[in-house]
């Protein structure tokens, strides 16, 4: 068995992933994929620091 993001060998501690980067990446996609962060949109609008809101890639 591999790491699904990455392919490398998988860490029993992270298992399935290689690392915690990787777990993370997954769980990301995960819940991106299920359901648009309303309280970060809020922010967004509110706020005028993009560089510091994960939501960049969110279409408009
Ligand atoms: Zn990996």
């Amino acid at each position: 068995m591999t790491c699904p993001i990455c392919k490398k060998a998988p860490v029993a501690r992270y298992r399935p992933f290689c690392s915690k980067r990787c777990a993370d990446v997954d769980l990301g996609r995960w819940m991106t994929g299920s359901y648009a962060i309303p309280v970060t949109d809020e922010d967004a609008f509110s706020e005028d620091s993009p560089h510091d809101t994960p939501s960049r890639e969110r279409p408009h």
